[in-house]
């Protein structure tokens, strides 16, 4: 079971993530642990990656292209993985066509989670922290007993600057505007199953998991 999953920050991908490799036996593999481990392990591309990531450039594609093949071939892969966050450009999703081919495999599906823009603005500007003890809130989905104080102390809450609601639509405008692109490149090989995301996360897991099991 070879899956993609893409989504919107906000979608709620980490959490179905988590959920898709509590019940296959599939690793999760995003570019980000990737990059770590491969630099922990000083593998040749991982030192390649990190000589990148010291001089505060960008990891050329053909490095990071290079850590996602050694990753999928390593054993707990073998049976197939959830990559989370590659690819990312239209080249990387070549390459990974390229990769697969050689290593004789093949992609079974893009998962991907939609949800609405102001949907998405909801959740991702909701977020509140106590000024004192740095507890999480939410308007929404996780409000304080009292409005704008925190239950542990009476804290005043505030709004981290990364989620303001300028901030949190340029976040959403760069990503979706990235995601475009690749979400066509497999539209048109008929990859592509589109999950409705605003519905409540039990059920969004149910929809997913019958979309991995017709694929087995
Ligand atoms: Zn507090």
């Amino acid at each position: 079971m070879n899956i993609i999953l893409m989504g919107l920050p906000g979608a709620g991908k980490g959490t179905q993530a988590s959920e898709i490799i509590k019940k296959y036996p599939i690793p999760h593999i995003s570019t980000g642990d990737m990059f770590r481990k491969a630099i922990k392990e000083e593998t040749e591309l991982g030192k390649e990656a990190k000589s990148y990531i010291d001089r505060g450039e960008l990891v050329p594609d053909e490095v990071t292209v290079g850590i996602v093949k050694d990753r999928i071939s390593e054993d707990d892969a073998k049976k197939g993985f959830l990559l989370d966050g590659f690819p990312r450009t239209i080249e990387q999703a070549e390459a990974l066509s390229k990769i697969l081919k050689e290593l004789d495999r093949e992609l079974d599906a893009v998962i991907n989670i939609k949800v609405q823009e102001e949907e998405l603005m909801n959740r991702l500007t909701g977020r509140r922290i106590c000024e004192i003890c740095g507890e999480t809130y939410h308007l929404v989905f996780n409000p304080p007993k009292v409005e704008g104080i925190c239950d542990n102390d009476g804290g005043k809450l505030y709004q981290r600057e990364d989620d303001n609601p300028e901030t949190v639509a340029n976040r959403l405008e760069v990503n979706i505007k990235q995601t475009k692109p690749i979400l066509d490149f497999y539209k048109e090989q008929n990859l592509v199953k589109d999950i409705d995301g605003s519905k409540d996360i039990n059920e969004v897991t149910e929809d997913v998991i019958s979309i991995l099991e017709e694929l087995k």
